[in-house]
This record gives structure tokens, sequence and C-alpha cells, in this order.
């Protein structure tokens, strides 16, 4: 007999031969595993295989705690990087001051329980200062983060003071899921370089089928429509936010 073939019967008499005590038992509960046979077929010579199967799921519990626990860590990292103002980082539905607004209330929950990203599916809320529409989409906020949804919850007026000398910031903007707007339009209509800033900031956003929400004061609103410039982004704005709801009560948080 040639050596190469002593060689190969040798590793197959091994193989057929390995007991059950050839394979280590589960590091984590020390059982030791059940033993199969394969046949399998090798150079074209038919052999037994043996394959050790663990009846444990430790392994899997492994797998699972890693993946929980780097999905938190991500959920974390959103809500640090999501630009939510202190005050509303807290901010829950069950917590919302239901006796204003309860149907817009439940227009947001509905729309935080149907959410789907890239739908172009946004929600407008037009109302004066304290009247909780920015609380309202705190909540729609915290609940997708916490769902490990990619949000930024931005204040108009920082977003401009940002893209001065971060010009990245509208491609984070893109990088989300949803996108808050607070406060949307609060700028001087009489400079050019605001309302192009303004069509700009929610042109990408319409262009990368974000789902958006947008506070808007209705004494703004008025401003920016008497600026022939603004039709554009007050249509994309519209066509964006499907979803209208207007605050019209007295004001609760007193300013
Ligand atoms: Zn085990």
């Amino acid at each position: 007999m040639q050596q190469a073939q002593k060689d190969k019967l040798t590793s197959t008499m091994a193989i057929v031969t390995a007991g059950v005590y050839d394979f280590l038992p589960c590091p984590d509960c020390y059982k030791k595993p059940d033993v199969h046979e394969m046949k399998v077929t090798l150079d074209g010579k038919a052999k037994i295989k043996k394959i050790p199967s663990y009846s444990c799921n430790c392994y899997q519990k492994k797998l699972d705690a890693r993946e929980s626990q780097q999905r938190q860590q991500r959920i974390n990292d959103n809500f640090k990087n999501s630009m939510m103002s202190e005050a509303f980082k807290t901010a829950y539905f069950n917590k919302y001051q239901t006796c204003n607004f309860p149907q817009n209330k439940q227009v947001c929950i509905d729309y935080y329980k149907n959410f789907k990203p890239n739908t172009r599916a946004g929600l407008l809320l037009i109302g004066s200062p304290g009247t909780g529409k920015t609380e309202l989409l705190a909540c729609i906020t915290n609940n997708l983060i916490k769902d490990d949804y990619v949000c930024i919850f931005a204040d108009y007026q920082e977003l401009i003071d940002r893209s001065f000398d971060d010009k990245s910031i509208l491609n984070r903007l893109n990088g989300a899921d949803f996108v808050v707007i607070d406060d949307f339009g609060r700028h001087d209509v009489t400079k050019d370089f605001y309302n192009d800033f303004a069509f700009k900031l929610i042109n990408t956003l319409y262009r990368n089928n974000k789902n958006i929400g947008i506070t808007i004061n209705p004494d703004i609103l008025r401003e920016l429509k008497q600026v022939s410039k603004n039709n554009a982004v007050i249509d994309r704005l519209y066509e964006m936010c499907k979803t209208v709801l207007r605050f019209d009560g007295t004001s609760y948080r007193r300013e």
C-alpha cells in the first residue's frame, strides 16, 4: 500500500472511531453534545463523519444577549445624537396634558404606532407657543428612538446657527428616520439668505423621502406666505405633511 493511501485510511479511521469524548462539552453548562453520524463522500469514497449537536441553548443565549446589548448601545447613542433639548427628554404620551387637544394627541399616537420610515409621511403642527405641539413631537421622537429608529429633534434657529460651521448638518438630517424641526420659519423673511436656507432644508428632506414633524407659529406661517419666494417651501411642506394639526386653544404653559 502506498503511503498516501495509508494516510488516507488512517484519517478515515480517525473520523470513524471518534467517540463522543472527542468533542468538548458546552463551556457554559458543561453538557456533552450528542453526536450524529453523517455519510460523506471524500475523494470518491464513502466515509462517516461525526457531528456534535448541543442540546442546550447557551450559545444562542449568548448571541441574543450580545445583540440586545448592541441594540441598547445604539439606542443610547441615538438619544445622545438626537439634538433633543433637555426639557423634552422625558416627554411621553402618558405624561402629556390631555385636557387641551386630546384629538391631536391621538393622531400623534397613531402616527407613532403606524410609523414607516422613508415614506415622506409628515406632520405639520400649527399653533402659538405653549400649546403643547413641540411636546407631542417629542413624545413621538422619544418613542421612536426607543424602538431603535434614528431621530433628529432640531430647533430651527439652532439649525441655522449650526449650518454656518457644520456643512454636514443637512446630511445628518437625511440620515435620520424621523426629523423634527421645531419652530420652523422663524427668521427675517426680508433676507434671501434665510428664505433660501428654509427651502434648502425642506427640499433636501423632501428629495430623500424623509418623514418630518414640523411645528410652526401661525403668525410666522402668515409672514412666510407673504414673500412669494417662499411659495415653493410652503408647497413642499404641505406636500410632505398630509396631516395638519391645529392648536388653537389657550396656552397652558406660561411664557
Ligand atoms: Zn450549554
